[in-house]
């Protein structure tokens, strides 16, 4: 073979192997670009493949991307990651990742890098942004598989925004808890304060009673011994003396009665209230009688009270429903009904019904839309079955149309689970 042959085979071997380590650099991503050597000169031919879209999704991404190296040298980064480091992306290229971690995060960033180079790990952690800044991140990085070049892909999220939200919504619950706190306390001393005045109302009706009394005895015995003597105009004048003493002497009974609901009231335990219902009928009976009233029922439930109380709601919503009668025999209906953990007791009547104007009045102290001449009664009856009500933690409200009847509502709290079966199985009317 001639000289000039075998230089010119040597050259094309020389081609070969740099178009071969060429193709080999393109395969394994490492080339933007190759540089070609033609008859015109040297050529950029810029690769516009498969991978261009990727290329073009990583950087417009909100989140930072990066290629390292197996020693977590950054051989690619995008702009969103140069911007949470505060460094220009040409000075982040090249340089070790670990460099923008503060020392405290050094040991866990070192770990998080043999976890992801072994297969895939992610990791939260500070970085230490130019000018002191700390970034809280996640860095999530997973390995295209052992040999490959990048060692490792890695996605770093800006975490924040998070941050503030949680720290946000950390003292918010801070705060809460303090109003809770606050709203406790201040309870707890209304209670106090309540309890405070339940007993002085309490001393104080004892006391009343006791001149009260007196006054009562005599006003009697003058009626009893000397009423022969006394003219007509007298023994009127004494006769409206003793009917107010007497009707003083119920009002003084009913402000004790109110004041003991809450020093006196017994814990609340499970009470049949078709027991306690009966026992106000009872205890009603010769009212009902008198007044030819119809007093039917559904099945009632257990329910969580103080049954001497519940007795005296019962009492007074009956008694109402039977003296606030219209011109026909009073007909009064009772039933319950479940509503969430409670139960939601009815006291129907066809009596004279309410003006919507005056629903809210008569359940405060001595509050009467009637002289007593017309219905007798203090006025305190509904007031103490609305405290004895809510010393339950139920509420009590009424429905009713002016001349056709009323129905009064109370709740209480179901003993175990209220369930519609007991109330609504017996609609029997
Ligand atoms: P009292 O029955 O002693 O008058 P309450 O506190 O029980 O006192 O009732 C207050 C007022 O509410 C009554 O005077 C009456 O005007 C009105 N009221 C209560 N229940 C009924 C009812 N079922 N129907 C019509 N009015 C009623």
């Amino acid at each position: 073979m001639s000289d000039a042959l075998r230089q010119e085979l040597e050259r094309l071997r020389e081609r070969l192997a740099a178009a071969e380590q060429a193709l080999q650099v393109i395969r394994e991503g490492e080339a933007d670009a190759i540089l070609a050597e033609g008859r015109g000169g040297c050529r950029v031919f810029t690769l516009v493949g498969a991978d261009h879209p990727y290329r073009v999704f990583l950087e417009q991404m909100q989140e930072g991307a990066a290629a390292l190296d197996r020693r977590g040298t950054i051989l690619y980064a995008n702009q969103r990651l140069a911007a949470m480091l505060g460094t220009p992306l040409e000075k982040v290229i090249g340089r070790d990742l670990e460099q923008w971690m503060p020392s405290d995060a050094r040991s866990t960033f070192r770990e998080w890098l043999r976890r992801a180079l072994r297969g895939g790990a992610r990791v939260e952690l500070d970085l230490a942004a130019a000018g002191g800044r700390r970034v809280p991140v996640c860095l999530s990085g997973r390995s295209p598989g052992a040999g490959m070049t990048p060692a490792l892909c890695v996605v770093v999220t800006d975490l924040s925004e998070p941050r503030q939200r949680e720290e946000q919504l950390r003292r918010q619950t801070e705060l809460l808890a303090q109003a809770r706190a606050e709203l406790e306390r201040q309870a707890a001393e209304l209670a106090r304060s309540n309890a405070e005045l339940d007993q002085f109302a309490s001393v104080l009706a004892h006391d009343l009673r006791e001149p009260l009394r007196a006054v009562l005895n005599y006003a009697r015995l003058l009626v009893e011994r000397y009423a022969g003597s006394l003219d007509d105009r007298a023994q009127r004048y004494l006769g409206r003396m003793l009917a107010g003493a007497e009707r003083l002497d119920r009002m003084i009974e009913g402000l004790l009665e109110f004041s003991r609901v809450t020093i006196r009231g017994r814990p609340p335990a499970p009470a049949e209230a078709e027991t306690v219902f009966a026992q106000a009928c009872a205890d009603l009976r010769e009212l009902i009688e008198r007044s030819g009233a119809t007093v039917t029922h559904e099945p009632l439930p257990t329910v969580l009270a103080d049954e001497t109380q519940l007795l005296r709601v019962f009492e007074n919503l009956l008694s109402n429903a039977i003296k606030f009668r219209g011109p026909e025999p009073p007909r009064v209906h009772v039933w319950a009904e479940p509503r969430d953990r409670q139960w939601v007791f009815a006291v129907q009547d066809n009596g004279i019904g309410i003006e919507p104007e005056e629903r809210e009045r008569i359940f405060a102290p001595f509050q009467r839309l009637h002289s007593g001449a017309q219905y007798p009664g203090e006025g305190l009856g509904l007031a103490l079955a609305r405290r004895i009500v809510e010393r339950h933690g139920g509420r009590i409200w009424l429905e009713s149309q002016p001349g056709r009847g009323s129905t009064f509502y109370f709740t209480l709290p179901a003993a175990g689970k209220a369930t519609c079966e007991r109330a609504c199985g017996a609609r029997a009317g």
